[in-house]
């Protein structure tokens, strides 16, 4: 029998473990730029993907292990046929489930929800303008998708909206979501431009944590910015304009990585484990699984094996290096 500490999934820094983020499907209904390479990419076999019982039983295996949070993620996650029966059986594990959404058939999903006890829900938007959408997205859904985000917060969800941006083509945008906060209980939160495997990144194109606080200051003035506290483990630097309701939040990756706190790790839909979003290095627990071999041990492993930062990615200069991320899988196929 392990003590409560051998248990844990604590690294060679110290940092525990207990977030654990699962993409159930490496399909999307959307084909957003920054994600989704514009070649689409090559599928893993049906075959190897997890079931849904296989997708529990490594789901508790983590929660016996110290995991108190799971976030379901992909691909779109909503867009599994078999999308409820995880839900359902996730939400009995003793952890806080959330999910990561785009968005577009989040609707449908209210009532489970609400008896699965989800209360907090991620919706991928990146622009208010619904052409600009379509060329983000390939896709031709931001009447559904903003609605959407109408009715959750008016069924009280908890909304975090993710909002990637990229220069030239929504970073004049910041403030229009910046007030969107004022009158509804929004997180806004926009995330740096990430390079993954066919995503075209170039640094020049990111919009970095200093630029949007730049635009945010001159727009509302600095005295109007109050700087919210940060949880220990959270990605976001978070700020509220004086007396709006909402807030919004900045997640730095490439210019101020946050990797001190890390808890993440991160299960891809074909049952790989991954220590950090930057990491080329997988451990394939889903076979060990399928042999019916213990997953505990090469989980342990691939937790000693991670960076400090980013895996290994100390500086801004070695994201410039195309071949560090083109290693890595395109970010369709981790689950952000
Ligand atoms: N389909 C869902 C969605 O879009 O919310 C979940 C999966 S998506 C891969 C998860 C998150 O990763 C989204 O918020 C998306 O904006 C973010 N993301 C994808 N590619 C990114 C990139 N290159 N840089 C930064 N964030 C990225
Ligand atoms: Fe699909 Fe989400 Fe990637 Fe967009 S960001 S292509 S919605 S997985």
């Amino acid at each position: 029998m392990e003590s409560k500490t051998q248990n844990k999934l604590i690294d060679t820094f110290g940092r525990e473990h207990s977030y654990l983020r699962i993409s159930i499907t490496e399909r999307c209904n959307l084909r957003c730029k920054y994600c989704m390479p514009v070649e689409g990419i090559k599928l893993s076999p049906k075959k190897n993907i997890m079931t849904a019982d296989e997708i529990y039983s490594i789901a508790k295996t983590f929660v016996e292990h110290g995991v108190d949070k799971i976030r379901l993620t992909g691909g779109e996650p909503l867009i599994r046929k078999d999308a409820p029966e995880i839900i359902e059986r996730l939400a009995s594990l003793p952890t806080t489930l959330a999910i990561t959404t785009n968005g577009v058939n989040v609707d449908q999903f209210i009532p489970l929800f609400k008896k699965c006890g989800i209360k907090k829900l991620n919706l991928s938007l990146d622009t208010l303008n619904a052409e600009k959408n379509h060329l983000i997205t390939r896709r031709n859904y931001f009447d559904r998708i903003y609605k959407n985000i109408l009715l959750l917060v008016e069924e009280d969800f908890e909304v975090k909206v993710n909002c990637v941006l990229m220069k030239g083509e929504n970073d004049d945008e910041i403030i229009d979501f910046i007030n969107l906060t004022k009158k509804m209980p929004l997180a806004i939160r926009f995330i740096e431009f990430m390079p993954f495997d066919g995503n075209r990144w170039n640094l020049n194109q990111m919009v970095s944590l200093e630029e949007i606080l730049k635009k945010a200051v001159d727009e509302f003035g600095i005295a109007q910015i109050q700087k919210l506290k940060d949880p220990p483990t959270d990605t976001a630097k978070h700020y509220r304009i004086k007396n709006y309701r909402g807030n919004f939040a900045i997640i730095s990756s490439v210019t101020n990585p946050f990797c001190d706190g890390c808890n993440r790790i991160r299960l891809t839909a074909n049952g790989r484990l991954k220590n950090c979003l930057f990491s080329s290095a997988e451990s394939d627990i889903l076979s060990l699984l399928r042999k019916n071999k213990p997953i505990v041990p090469a989980i342990k492993e691939i937790i000693k094996l991670k960076f400090k930062t980013r895996s290994g990615m100390d500086t801004i200069e070695q994201f410039n290096d195309p071949e560090i991320h083109t290693k890595n899988r395109s970010m369709i196929a981790i689950g952000g």
